[in-house]
């Protein structure tokens, strides 16, 4: 494991593999900042191997069929274009987990964006959970543990991973980056607590926090300051930031709970000019469909100009019928 905060629950992890102490169903949250998509990833492989040590061997048939990408008996889920993940996909996997592993080995599903499962595909999940089949895995990477229902995390294991700490976390950049760190590095990377990878992205140069992105798109919607002025580079963070801001409008409108919400700090002032403006989920959702689309002939089609269209949407969100 090459990211130090990892090692330790990584020890831990095989220690309880050996000793079966290893359930079958895990939830690993997908802290990117972390690292724990590259975490998971180790697992899986992990799993699958057939002489595993203190991680996949790299050489079995098991660990050559994964690295080729087509493992027979690795099965994997996501949502696609942020999209919920229906029954109809879970059933399919559950029905694929009965059937014996072709290379004798373990079967493992992974389930990314597992938060998209609609209650009905997490339902259809709990029989599984409960009659799980010979030497199979199931993994569940939500955004956040919170995010699935109780009753699937009553029965799985919860994965946590404890955030490094500033001396870690720096000590760490310095190796990435080769050099030590400026000031004003230094500075930056305490921005990004608990979230090494995302402020390596920042030192580098080539992220600007989707917070911020998302906090500008909020004061041009409700205090009517200026729209942003997207351009090439940077309209695809545009894009999805105004995905990211619609979702959580409806969300807040359709009172979800409050550790469900992305961005607290707007909560308040989304929720009286919803109110004032009587924006109904529904024109929320129309709005919503607009942006995906939006971002569906942008993959298809090339030559659009983006940043146009985009700002056409925009406008649109100030109109009242
Ligand atoms: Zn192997």
């Amino acid at each position: 494991m090459s990211l130090p905060w990892l090692r330790e629950p990584w020890r831990q992890l095989v220690a309880d593999y050996n000793n079966q102490r290893f359930g079958h169903a895990h939830c690993l949250p997908n802290r990117i900042g972390l690292g724990a998509p590259t975490y998971t990833e180790t697992l899986v492989k992990f799993l699958l191997c057939i002489e595993p040590s203190q991680q996949a061997c790299g050489k079995c048939k098991s660990c050559l069929l994964m690295a080729a990408g087509t493992h027979p008996d690795y099965y994997e889920v996501a949502s696609e274009d942020n999209r919920a993940i229906g029954v109809d996909k879970i059933r399919e996997l559950t029905q694929q987990l009965q059937q014996t592993a072709s290379q004798h080995g373990s079967k493992v599903a992974w389930i990314k964006d597992a938060q998209r499962m609609t209650t009905e595909a997490a339902n259809a999940l709990l029989k599984t959970l409960e009659e799980p089949s010979a030497n199979t895995y199931l993994i569940l990477s939500p955004e956040r543990t919170s995010d699935l229902l109780p009753t699937l995390r009553s029965r799985m294991r919860l994965h946590t991973f404890s955030e490094p700490n500033q001396a870690t976390t720096q000590s760490w950049l310095t190796q990435q980056l080769g050099r030590s760190l400026t000031e004003a590095e230094r500075v930056r990377s305490q921005q990004f607590p608990g979230a090494p990878l995302t402020a390596l992205a920042a030192l580098k140069g080539n992220f600007a926090d989707p917070a911020d992105f998302v906090t500008e798109l909020a004061s041009a919607t409700i205090q009517n300051r200026p729209w942003p002025q997207p351009k090439k580079d940077d309209v695809q963070q545009w894009l999805e930031a105004s995905l990211a801001w619609l979702q959580e409008l409806i969300r807040i409108r359709q009172r979800v709970a409050q550790q469900r919400l992305h961005y607290p700090q707007l909560t308040q002032v989304a929720e009286q000019w919803l109110q004032r403006e009587q924006i109904s989920v529904t024109r929320l959702n129309g709005w919503l469909a607009l942006c995906y689309n939006l971002r569906k002939i942008t993959r298809e089609q090339s030559g659009l100009n983006l940043p146009l269209l985009l700002q056409q949407q925009w406008l649109q969100w100030k109109q009242r019928p």
